[in-house]
C-alpha cells in the first residue's frame, strides 16, 4: 500500500463517527458489553477486544496500524515513551544466565537499562563496535538470547549490515531488536532485512512537533502479542488516546517534513565541508562517509540529525560556539519543527570525541546557514 493512502486513509472508518474527517479521540478507560458472554470472550483474547484502555483503545489502535503498514511489518504496539519501547522489547525475552549483544553508543536509557537494571537480574551485556559485522558475530555465546541494534547509533551515527546481522541471527535463533528512530518508519524498513522487532521514540519524527512523549514497536504479530502480554499489560506505561491523536495529527505531514529537513541538512553539510575549522562531520549520507554504500542499501533517504568535530582540543570554545548559535536551540532530544544543537562526548572505538550534534528542523537554509556562520565567529581569535 502507498505511503500516502496509509497516512491520509488506512483504518480511518469515517462512516462509524458521522463521517468526521479527524478522527474521534476515544477519551474512556473502560468500555460496556452487551452480554456475560462477549464480555468473557474479551478475557479470553484481550489483545482482539474493546475491554480496558491499558490494553486497547480505538484512538491509539487507528494509530498503530497505520505504523505497522509503513513500516511493514505484521502489527505494532505503542506505549507512553520511546524508552517504554526500548524495555518493553528487551525484559519479556530474557532471563537470568542470559547473554544480549548490543551495540556501542546506543541510546542513553538503553545503556541505563543494560548497564544498571538487567546485572541486577543476572543478565549480561556485551557491547561491540557494530560497524564491523565480524565483531557482533564475535561477541556470541552459548546463551546469547539477543542481538540489541541502533543503527544509525545516537551521536555518531555508525551503521550496522542488518542484512548480515539478520541473516546471522536467525541461524543461531537470536532474537534482533533495533532502534529505528534515526530513520522513522519511512526511511528505514529493518523488517525487510531480517530484523524481528523495530521500535521508535515517536516523541521525535513521528510526533513531529515537541509536544508529545510516545514509542512504538513494530514486528511480526507472535512477537508484538507477546510484548502485549508480558511487557505493557503489566508496566502499564501506555499511550492514551489524546496523545495517539496528536500522534496521528504529526504523523499527516511527516512526509513532507522529512524532504524539506533532510534537504537542508545536506545543504548545511555541505556547507560546514568548507570550513578547515570542521575536522569531521558524522554524516552517512556523505558521499564521503566510510559506511556510505552500506547506507544507500539500508537507508532510503538523507535524515536530518548529524554532528561535526571541530580541529580543536578547547572545549569551552566549542561551548562557546554553541552558546552563539541563535536559531538552533539548545536542547535535547529532536525531530520536531525546531533546530536544535547539543554538545556531547562520545567514546567511539576506544577514542574520546567532544561533538556538537545538530538536529535541522523546518527553517530555512539561509537562515541557519547565517546562524551557524556567525557562531563560527568564536574560533577567529
Ligand atoms: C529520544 C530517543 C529515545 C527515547 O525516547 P523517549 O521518547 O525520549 O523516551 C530512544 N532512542 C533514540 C535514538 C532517541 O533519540
Amino acid at each position: 500500500m502507498d505511503n500516502s493512502d496509509i497516512i491520509n486513509h488506512l483504518g480511518e472508518e469515517r462512516h462509524q463517527y458521522f463521517n468526521a474527517i479527524a478522527p474521534p479521540i476515544i477519551q474512556t478507560s473502560n468500555f460496556a458489553f452487551d452480554s456475560v458472554a462477549d464480555l468473557k470472550a474479551s478475557f479470553e483474547n484481550e489483545r482482539g477486544h474493546h475491554l480496558y484502555t491499558r490494553g486497547n483503545n480505538p484512538t491509539v489502535t487507528m494509530l498503530a496500524q497505520k505504523i505497522a503498514a509503513l513500516e511493514g511489518t505484521e502489527d505494532c504496539i505503542l506505549l507512553g515513551s520511546g524508552a517504554a519501547a526500548i524495555t518493553n522489547c528487551v525484559l519479556p525475552f530474557v532471563q537470568s544466565g542470559d547473554h544480549i549483544v548490543a551495540v556501542e553508543n546506543c541510546y542513553t536509557w538503553a545503556k541505563r537499562l543494560m548497564d544498571d537494571f538487567l546485572p541486577k537480574f543476572g543478565v549480561e551485556v556485551s557491547y561491540v563496535d557494530g560497524t564491523e559485522f565480524g565483531n557482533i558475530e564475535a561477541a556470541l555465546q552459548q546463551n546469547t538470547k539477543m542481538i540489541f541494534l541502533e543503527s544509525p547509533t545516537s551521536l555518531v551515527f555508525d551503521l550496522q549490515d542488518l542484512e548480515a546481522v539478520g541473516r546471522l541471527a536467525k541461524a543461531r535463533n537470536i532474537l534482533t531488536v533495533i532502534d529505528n528512530s534515526y530513520c522513522s518508519p519511512l526511511g528505514q524498513r529493518p523488517h525487510e532485512f531480517g530484523i524481528d522487532l523495530s521500535f521508535h521514540s515517536a516523541t521525535k519524527y513521528i510526533g513531529g512537533h515537541s509536544d508529545v512523549v510516545a514509542g512504538v514497536i513494530c514486528g511480526r504479530k507472535e512477537l508484538i502479542n507477546l510484548i502485549f502480554e508480558k511487557g505493557m499489560m503489566l508496566f502499564g506505561n501506555i499511550l492514551g488516546p489524546m496523545d495517539a491523536w496528536l500522534l496521528m495529527r504529526g504523523l499527516r505531514t511527516l512526509p513532507i517534513r522529512i524532504r524539506q529537513s533532510g534537504a537542508t541538512t545536506q545543504q548545511l553539510v555541505k556547507f560546514l565541508g568548507t570550513k578547515k575549522i570542521v575536522k569531521k562531520i558524522y554524516y552517512p549520507f556523505l558521499e564521503s562517509h566510510e559506511q556510505y554504500e552500506l547506507g544507500q542499501r539500508q537507508m532510503r533517504f538523507p535524515m536530518s540529525l548529524f554532528s561535526i568535530e571541530f580541529d580543536t582540543e578547547n572545549r569551552d570554545r566549542v561551548d562557546a560556539f554553541c552558546d552563539r548559535l541563535r536559531y538552533f536551540l539548545l536542547a535535547v532530544s529532536w525531530g520536531g519543527h525546531e533546530s536544535l544543537a547539543i554538545p556531547a562526548e562520545v567514546i567511539r572505538k576506544g577514542s574520546t570525541h567532544y561533538i556538537v550534534r545538530f538536529y535541522v528542523g523546518l527553517e530555512d537554509f539561509d537562515l541557519l546557514k547565517k546562524d551557524i556562520e556567525q557562531a563560527l565567529g568564536v574560533f577567529d581569535v
